[in-house]
């Protein structure tokens, strides 16, 4: 299938979500997880209209930044080896898996200016999940506060893999919960206004919760 016909079905199914939701498509931003795939289906994104691209390895983002890097937005999905940062921090607009400080340390040494950063969040518990237990991102957040070059962009989540829709929607409740706590602490490097949620199972469940980013590798550009 071309990334066309599956971005217009993709954009569909957000629409749909928004009306049920009373919220502004416009609101929501869809990622195309290249992960999967060559440069040449990223470049068709591309083509097809999307700006945004996700990567979760060091490798794929700057090997697909090479070819396409002023032609898009990049945005870093994975978990980030402390030494790997210097690869692609000068690349990415948005890193969605900060999750210790001693990576927000890192960020912020090799950092020429503030990075767009969100706080992964393991809502749903799951041991193979990473990210932070929601009940330490609150001082998390506080104790970013001395590094210049941090900004709390949003909270990003991974829901568990299941089609049970009260699952789903249970888990992104609490990470919308979670982000109005941030916002409550009125911190000016912590606007806290993204929440990265939703991939190609759950994205539909995950915008009528508020996902203003959703995360699509398979059902948009294919696995
Ligand atoms: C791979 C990946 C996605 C996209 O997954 P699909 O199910 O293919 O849409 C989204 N977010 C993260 C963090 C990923 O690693």
């Amino acid at each position: 299938m071309s990334v066309k016909v599956n971005l217009d079905r993709v954009m569909d199914s957000i629409a749909a979500a928004c009306k049920a939701a009373d919220r502004n498509p416009e609101e929501v931003k869809i990622i195309a997880v290249t992960k999967y795939v060559s440069i040449d289906r990223a470049a068709e994104a591309v083509e097809a209209g999307i700006i945004d691209l996700g990567e979760n390895r060091d490798e794929g983002l700057v090997e697909k930044w090479g070819h396409l890097g002023d032609k898009a937005v990049w945005h870093y999905i994975g978990t980030l080896q402390t030494r790997k940062v210097k690869n692609v921090i000068d690349k990415i607009s948005y890193l969605h898996s900060l999750d210790r400080l001693s990576l927000a340390k890192e960020v912020d040494k090799r950092a020429a200016s503030p990075v767009n950063c969100l706080i992964q969040v393991n809502v749903s518990g799951e041991e193979s999940k990473h990210g932070l237990e929601p009940d330490s991102v609150l001082d998390f957040v506080r104790q970013l506060r001395e590094f210049q070059n941090i900004r709390v962009a949003g909270l990003m989540t991974m829901a568990p893999h299941t089609d049970d829709e009260k699952v789903l929607r249970n888990c992104f409740r609490k990470l919308k919960t979670l982000q109005q706590e941030v916002q409550e602490l009125k911190l000016d490097y912590a606007p806290c206004s993204e929440l990265s949620m939703g991939m190609s199972n759950d994205y539909h469940v995950a915008v009528e919760e508020g996902a203003t980013m959703v995360r699509i590798g398979t059902a948009l550009v294919g696995k």
